[in-house]
């Protein structure tokens, strides 16, 4: 058995190689390029090695360096992760020469599966159906363009050597086929060095179903089931599943078959995927590519098998036979993985970059969290915007769904814009459960493409009162921070909110603006992590207090950070160069206004918000001063007191302690004294 490994790779997938280690008693070695000096799976490694400037290309795409790591530290074997140089049949072939075991199938498989074109060959030899198209070695524009009419439209043209999406261009009018054909040779003449192309008929309504295969060097070859991963945007997949949904049982084992046809004919040795196109109109099934390394998508097949690919992986390239059989290979259950991304769904999945300033990870049940980041990471522009992969197990495909969706809900992050609520959004879609599942999922579901439930205008009322309670509950919970005591976090506000433990809490504020309009915000939830009732969707918000009087802001996805100032009554937020002010009504100014408005002589005291009357301090006849607390009302985790408005006689009480009042509910009624002093 393999003793040490030097992982060619970072985030997420190095940190989930060193675990697989850490079991087998394998030793790890890790690279980093200065961008990723403070990554976790660094200090998770044995050993750490720096290869280079943030730059892929001059460190983790540097092959020499990456073998030279691997040497001084005396490393047996390589792990090349996914992505970076884990298909790169001249890497592999350096390790060998290098004395280094590349872990990954041999070279020569390698380079037959990196060229679409050479792949659909063996493919087809091994009896695989293939999209009718052009896969020929006639590269010159006559040739393909004869090949695009014989195909027709729309058809795709394809990088043969292209991968993760890159290099593919949909033709949808013969009359551009000649313009797009230059781009995509450009296109990936510059990616991958090399301008060869295919072309595809582009299938109408494609699903995205691949098999997972695992060999030995014995001779052995066994398949791991299926995955879908039909929602993708840009041709790049969001949302994993094992088993697939909606698969007819026969199709299954026909391309359980055809994988393994081809396996064998490659007497592939290692992971590996080969992936299917199923065109849900005609059920007919095609070949697309195979991958030959670890997917980002592996932990689906390691929930639904209780198996663990890299630990089998390393086995077989050790050199041992597999140690299961695939009569011992069984699925249970149901698995969902979803790409938590650091890029903004609404924008065209731009990338977003900052600091995790707030970032914890769900510990729900069946939830696994496979991520390369802790709290105080640094997202940088250099890498793939995958910062972690949420993946939830259950007995049944709802049970997964629910799961995962609670879990992406409860993960939480400020500091950088991710794809969580448009994850969710998609889970919590009525035909992610109802209908098979298509590539075009994305832009059925949302035709006018993804847009956040908050619209931006409201973002800043409701960070302003999140902001409001947050100060609050740092001043009663009296949780001294290492922040200083001049941070306007820590001083007294003009409110007198006590939370209690025990309740659930819920609060509502009411934000008056320059022009006098209110925006009412109502809010459950402590520490930070506040739900707002906006219309129908509850939305989730994340506030953290940040150094000096900046305040980090997590809604919808979006991110911002804001400088806060408080004085009295009024909240400033500043954000980008825009100043927003507000001053909060305090719950005496809310009864008034409601008076005004009801246009009622009298001076009464209306509960704020729903709640509990934990006192009634007066009866009736009472004479009461403006300012006296005259109702004690809980308000979940909030004790408030609730005061006469001005000075009187109580005319009526209409609630004892112990009832539960609704928001407006009017509860004294004091009239002016006009008795005898
Ligand atoms: P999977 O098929 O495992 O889901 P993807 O196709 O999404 O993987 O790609 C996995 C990772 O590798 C992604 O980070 C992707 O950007 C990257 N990747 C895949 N192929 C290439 C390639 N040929 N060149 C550069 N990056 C690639
Ligand atoms: P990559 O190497 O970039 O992963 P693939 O050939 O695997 O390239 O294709 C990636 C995705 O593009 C597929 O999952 C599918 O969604 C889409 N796609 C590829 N070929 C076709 C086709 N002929 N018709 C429709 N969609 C296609
Ligand atoms: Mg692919």
């Amino acid at each position: 058995m393999i003793k040490r490994i030097l992982i060619a790779n970072r985030g997420e997938i190095a940190a989930r190689i060193i675990r697989s280690c850490k079991r087998l008693g394998i030793t790890t070695v890790a690279v980093y390029s200065d961008a990723d000096r403070n990554a976790p799976y660094i200090a998770q490694a044995d050993h750490a090695c720096l290869i280079g400037p943030p730059e892929a290309a001059s460190s983790y795409l540097d092959a020499n360096k990456l073998i030279d790591a691997a040497k001084r530290f005396q490393a047996e074997a390589i792990h090349p992760g996914y992505g970076f140089l884990s298909e790169n049949a001249e890497f592999a072939d350096l390790c060998a020469k290098n004395g280094l075991i590349f872990i990954g199938p041999s070279p020569q498989t390698i380079r037959v599966m990196g060229s679409k074109i050479e792949a659909k060959y063996l493919a087809a030899k091994a009896g695989v159906p293939m999209i009718p198209g052009y896969f020929g070695s006639d590269q010159s524009d006559a040739t393909l363009a004869r090949a695009s009419e014989e195909i027709g439209v729309p058809l795709l043209i394809k990088a043969s050597a292209g991968g993760g999406g890159r290099g593919m261009r949909l033709v949808e009018d013969l009359a551009d086929f000649n313009e797009a054909l230059a781009l995509a040779r450009a296109e990936s003449q510059a990616a991958f060095g090399d301008n060869r192309v295919l072309l595809e008929r582009y299938i109408g309504e494609p699903r995205h179903i691949e098999v997972q295969l695992l060999g030995d060097q014995h001779g052995n070859l066994v398949h791991l089931f299926e995955r879908e991963c039909s929602i993708q945007r840009n041709y790049q997949k969001v949302i994993e599943e094992a088993p697939a949904a909606h698969l007819p049982e026969q199709t299954r084992q026909c391309l359980f078959d055809y994988a393994l046809h081809l396996g064998n004919a490659m007497h592939y040795d290692s992971t590996g995927t080969v992936e299917f196109i199923l065109d849900n109109k005609s059920g007919e099934v095609f070949f697309l590519e195979m991958n030959t390394r670890l997917q980002v998508e592996h932990p689906v097949t390691e929930a639904v098998t209780g198996l663990d690919l890299v630990a089998l992986q390393i086995h077989v390239a050790s050199g041992e036979p597999l140690p299961v059989s695939q009569q011992q290979i069984t699925l249970s259950g149901w698995a969902i993985e979803a790409r938590l991304n650091a890029e903004d769904p609404a924008q065209g999945y731009q990338p977003q970059t900052g600091t995790l300033e707030v970032y914890t990870e769900p510990s729900n049940e069946g939830v696994r969290v496979d991520s390369g980041v802790v709290q105080g990471s640094i997202i940088t522009p250099y890498y793939d915007s995958m910062i972690a992969k949420v993946i939830a197990h259950g007995p049944d495909r709802s049970t997964a769904t629910q799961r995962l969706s609670a879990a992406l809900l409860d993960l939480s992050l400020v500091g950088v814009g991710t794809n969580a609520p448009f994850l969710r959004d998609i889970l919590e879609h009525k035909h992610f459960s109802d209908q098979p599942l298509t590539t075009q999922f994305i832009e059925h579901a949302f035709p006018q493409g993804w847009q956040p439930h908050l619209p931006d205008i409201q973002v800043t009322p409701v960070a302003a009162a999140a902001a409001w309670l947050l100060k609050l509950e740092g001043w009663h919970s009296e949780v001294k921070s290492s922040k200083t005591a001049t941070s306007p976090w820590q001083s007294l506000g003009p409110w007198r909110l006590i939370r209690r433990a025990g309740h659930e809490e819920k609060t509502s504020l009411v934000l008056e603006q320059n022009d006098g309009s209110t925006t009412t915000v109502e809010m459950h939830g402590v520490g930070g992590r506040y739900t707002t009732v906006c219309g129908a969707d509850k939305l989730p918000i994340q506030v953290a207090a940040l150094d000096g009087d900046d305040l980090a802001v997590e809604i919808d996805g979006r991110y911002r950070r804001y400088q806060v100032h408080f004085d009295e009554q009024t909240i400033s937020l500043s954000h980008d160069g825009h100043g927003y002010k507000y001053r909060i009504l305090t719950p005496q100014e809310v009864h008034l206004r409601s008076e005004d408005e009801a246009a009622s002589g009298g001076s009464s005291v209306f509960a704020p918000m729903p709640g509990l009357v934990a006192e009634v301090n007066v009866s009736s006849e009472d004479r009461v001063a403006a300012g006296d607390i005259v109702i004690v009302l809980e308000s979940m985790k909030l004790l408030q007191n609730l005061t006469a408005p001005r000075d009187g006689v109580v005319k009526s009480v209409r609630c004892e302690a112990g009832n539960t009042v609704d928001s407006g509910a009017l509860l004294v009624e004091i009239e002016e004294n006009t008795g005898d002093t």
